[in-house]
């Protein structure tokens, strides 16, 4: 019988529950840590695929902050994580944004959007902007 211990911090509320679970046969026999439901809702998602909400931010031109933060509508697994940053990374966009307004549509072939999670207006004079200025003069 091929039995196996594992342990998972639970990512649903901020309790962040330590959850301790033993497998037999890659079935869970025993869980212990979590404090409701939803800790196993978790960890038997955590076994089948690891999914996350990915928070991030995505480079803006025209706007007060050179910076819009941005997140996925729904988890995505784990694995894509780093794949959907590099995907983002490349990505430039012009103020306005407005909130929840998506920047990617099904980001790396999943069925989330990615979306700005506030409002960017247009700014004549961005900060960016004037760093930019600056370095061009003194380079
Ligand atoms: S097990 Fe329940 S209480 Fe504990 S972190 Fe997960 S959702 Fe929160």
């Amino acid at each position: 019988m091929n039995v196996e211990k594992k342990h998972f911090t639970c990512v649903i509320c901020p309790l962040g529950c330590e959850i301790d679970v033993e497998l037999q046969n890659g079935k869970v026999v025993s869980m212990e840590g979590n404090k409701c439901q939803k800790g196993e809702e978790f960890v038997s998602q955590e076994l089948e695929e690891a999914m996350r909400i990915l928070t991030t931010t995505v480079s803006i031109k025209g706007a007060k902050w050179a910076m819009l933060p941005v997140r996925t509508d729904k988890p995505i697994p784990k694995r894509l994580l780093s794949k959907v940053i590099e995907q983002l990374a490349t990505i430039e966009l012009h103020a306005p944004v407005r909130m929840y307004h998506v920047i990617v549509k099904g980001i790396a072939g999943t069925d989330a959007n990615v979306v700005a999670t506030r409002n960017m207006k247009k700014v004549n004079h961005p900060k960016n902007a004037k760093k930019d200025l600056i370095s061009r003069k003194e380079g």
